[in-house]
């Protein structure tokens, strides 16, 4: 098979250190209080093998807190010597890898919006031409498998050698419950293309808040990836970026706990039996189904409040008729019977006119 990178198979540098790697810490640098409490704090659980913090913060829109910048870099270096554990940061930039080989940081990532830019990505390739540091490359925004892998291989062919990639989710039109859609498909094929790479999975910015984070580290694990990267915050509801999604140390050291690290096969049998695969790709569509169904109440939800605004009832028959019609028809040319087709449709149709009423109700109260 012919190899996806031009040097040498990628060294699985992370496995020296236990699995999962637990990569963690806030989602910016603040101030030297907030870097340096919150670094102790999950030192202090045992269970973090690297300390994270944003130094330059990409922002969707301006005004927005825009990263502690050289400041925060000298605050991260203090944290690492008071905690011994080695620490990481997003460069997007080759001034950005300059200050921080210089002052010591034993690890890079390149940011999703970053990635996307391959002249981004090899400026940053050039500045690390002939330096031996760890970069970990996290997927574009966009569900672009080959741009992901194109600047893995613009840093390879720099001569980087200990790669990794991080999966933080796509953008994605359909507003699912997620912040970032986790399309894990993208992440297997990645996998498939370079099995020799690491993959490290975000479920910060792909759930985008705390309570779903559980599930999707769990699902990462479930998946074999290599570790996580989890943001965590002394005061998380009092973030300067991303507070929805930030976590308190303490709760890190639980959630992280409370994973279940399976092997890939057990000891005593080198396959996994059929029943296994197929229950796995039955966990896969029903979590697409789930998802799906959540972005359909989205949208039930946006209806209910367009219907109140313009004063139309929440039922319309004739619109009900139609979708039971076409649906029907619909499932049958797929191989579902009628009769379930039905039954799915009354469960979906009844939730979204619960979904609309509550709605409704919620802007009467405020009139
Ligand atoms: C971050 O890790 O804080 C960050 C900005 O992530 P991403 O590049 O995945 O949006
Ligand atoms: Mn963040």
């Amino acid at each position: 098979m012919k190899k996806v990178l031009e040097s040498e198979p990628v060294t699985s540098w992370l496995s020296g250190m236990a699995r999962p790697v637990i990569i963690s810490g806030p989602c910016s640098a603040e101030t030297e209080n907030q870097m340096i409490m919150t670094a102790k704090q999950l030192a202090a659980t045992g269970k973090v093998h690297v300390l994270r913090a944003g130094i330059w913060k990409p922002r969707t829109r301006p005004g927005q807190f825009e990263g502690a910048g050289k400041e925060g870099l000298t605050w991260l270096i203090q944290a690492k010597r008071e905690t011994g554990l080695p620490v990481t940061t997003e460069v997007a930039t080759p001034e950005h890898v300059e200050l921080c080989l210089e002052a010591g940081v034993d690890i890079l990532w390149i940011g999703a919006r970053t990635t996307v830019n391959p002249f981004s990505v090899q400026a940053i390739a050039d500045a690390l031409k002939g330096v031996d540091i760890p970069v970990l490359v996290k997927n574009p925004v966009n569900p672009d498998l080959e741009l992901w892998i194109g600047a893995l291989e613009r840093l390879s062919k720099a001569g980087v050698k200990k790669l990794g990639a991080i999966h933080r989710g796509f953008s994605s039109p359909e507003k699912g419950p997620f912040r970032n859609a986790p399309m894990w498909n993208m992440a297997i094929d990645l996998k498939t293309r370079i099995p020799d790479l690491d993959i490290i999975c975000d479920p910060s910015h792909i759930s985008g808040t705390r309570d779903l984070i559980p599930l999707i580290a769990q699902k990462a694990l479930d998946l074999d990836m290599a570790g996580l990267m989890i943001e965590s915050h002394i005061h998380p509801d009092a973030a300067w970026s991303d507070a929805k999604q930030q976590v308190t140390p303490a709760t890190l050291g639980n959630i992280i706990e409370n994973l279940v690290v399976r092997t890939p096969s057990s000891p005593n049998k080198n396959f996994k039996d059929t029943l296994t695969i197929l229950r796995e790709q039955i966990d896969h569509l029903d979590d697409e189904i789930m998802q799906k169904l959540a972005s359909r109440m989205k949208i039930s939800e946006q209806i209910g409040q367009y219907k109140k605004e313009n004063n139309v009832t929440i039922l319309q028959v004739s619109r009900w008729e139609e979708i039971v019609e076409t649906r029907i028809a619909l499932g049958r040319a797929m191989g579902l019977s009628t009769e379930f087709t039905n039954e799915l449709l009354k469960l979906i149709h009844n939730e979204s006119i619960q979904v609309q009423t509550r709605v409704m109700n919620k802007m009467e109260e405020r009139v």
